[in-house]
């Protein structure tokens, strides 16, 4: 990586006097203090990624839910619930989240193909804004979970749009061969046929194509997909109250160059105007394009280990801390936290920076230029999406710690597990 892009979620981190820091925070006393594998979250990171979108929507009739399973501590889930979003649920333990963190429970919708049907009943018990329903065979449970409790669940049905996303097919969601939502063809049978169910109430049509995604088109061919379902629901009587078009937006990790949340809404606010559809209330239910770039994870150097093709880099963090690699051979930029670490990468030696964990897919990063020592500190960035969220304890290795940084100030928002806790549940 010789070529000088930013570091992800810079400006919040950035190098500062040759030590990293997030915002006026040195990382290195963070780790000092509360030792590693360590997630440092950034507050202004998490506003000013809210502010990209709802600079968007001035004018417009627009809720966020945030996707809780993104990062869902709930110091993250209590900042975004004070700034005004709702969230976007997949199970119970996440409603229970959502409420704790003081979300109004109309401002939840529940998505997911699997719900059950005690996780219906708690839902509708508290009475959340609404049921994303994907299959036909969850409208009827929900109806009858809902007569039981003699009570209308608010609905929405997940169409798939059927368009390519173009991310990695793990998380690309909007396709035929995908099994999540409604297949197209069969929206319009289904919506009247939910009208018609005596307690279900239908409120909206959503919409999820995929996660990273990084180019709008596949955006705008969503919404004008979407957009042909309304018509075509509303041409039968069935009033719609709201239009949800999931989440998705991608992130920096390397180098990519995702659209700013409100050039891409500008953009899909132009094409909803052009059909008439401009001033309807629409659902966005963003998660990585949040909190993403607002994490970064320390790890500490453990070990250098020469080889004859490879060079290994191995820390104290691993796939159980930071799955993405392991799943997705995601990328993440790593640094040194002292910036000499990254400097003149052309005479540094090449490292595969690895786990402690007992599995050939525990990297973090491949072929990595660092000038690093034994006790040497490295960041990873882009940590706060789908990393401690994802976190395990496979090989009963404590979940890391979580620190939330405003300002000057520093707090533990997690405390990393201790290992009677660990054992606790267990005979
Ligand atoms: C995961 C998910 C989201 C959030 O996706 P991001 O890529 O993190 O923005 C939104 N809606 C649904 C239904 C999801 O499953």
């Amino acid at each position: 990586m010789s070529s000088q892009s930013a570091l992800p979620g810079s400006p919040f981190f950035h190098f500062k006097n040759g030590q990293l820091h997030a915002e006026h925070v040195s990382v290195d006393a963070l780790a000092k203090e509360h030792g590693t594998p360590l997630f440092v979250y950034s507050q202004a990171a998490l506003a000013a990624a809210l502010t990209a979108y709802q600079d968007g929507f001035k004018g417009r009739h627009v809720s966020i839910h945030y996707a809780v399973k993104a990062n869902s501590n709930l110091s993250i889930l209590r900042f975004f619930a004070q700034h005004g979003c709702g969230f976007d649920i997949v199970s119970a333990g996440e409603l229970e989240r959502a409420l704790v963190a003081g979300a109004a429970p109309e401002t939840i919708v529940f998505s997911g193909v699997g719900k059950t049907r005690q996780e219906m009943q708690l839902a509708l018990q508290k009475r959340i804004g609404c049921f994303n329903i994907e299959s036909e065979a969850e409208l009827e449970v929900l109806n009858s979970v809902a007569q039981g409790l003699n009570v209308r669940a608010p609905i929405s049905l997940r169409v798939n749009p059927d368009v390519d996303a173009q991310t990695h097919p793990y998380i690309s969601t909007g396709l035929k061969s995908n099994k999540f939502g409604i297949a197209h063809e069969r929206a319009l049978t289904v919506f009247k046929h939910a009208a018609a169910l005596p307690h279900i109430e239908v409120k909206g049509i959503d919409c999820h194509i995929g996660s990273q995604i990084t180019t709008e088109a596949p955006y705008l061919d969503a919404l004008d997909r979407l957009l042909d379902l309304v018509e075509a629901v509303e041409a039968c009587g069935i009033a719609l109250s709201h239009i949800d078009c999931g989440g998705g937006l991608g992130i920096q990790y390397q180098n990519e160059k995702p659209p700013v949340a409100s050039d891409l809404w500008a953009k899909m606010f132009a094409r909803a105007d052009a059909r008439g559809y401009g001033q309807r209330h629409f659902m966005i239910e963003p998660g990585r394009s949040l909190v993403g770039n607002a994490g970064i994870c320390l790890t500490e150097v453990l070990y250098l280990k020469p080889g004859e093709e490879k060079h290994f880099c191995i820390v104290d963090a691993a796939m159980n801390d930071l799955p993405r690699p392991a799943m997705y051979q995601a990328y993440h930029t790593i640094t040194g936290v002292q910036e000499t670490a990254t400097h003149n990468p052309d005479t540094a030696p090449l490292y595969d920076v690895v786990g402690p964990v007992c599995e050939s897919g525990d990297w973090l990063g491949r072929d990595r230029h660092l000038h690093v020592q034994q006790g040497d500190l490295l960041a990873v960035y882009s940590a706060g999406a789908y990393s401690m969220s994802m976190a395990s304890n496979y090989n009963t290795r404590p979940r890391a710690a979580e620190i939330l940084v405003d300002g000057t100030n520093a707090r533990v928002i997690r405390q990393r597990d201790s290992l009677q806790q660990m054992l606790q549940a267990e005979q």
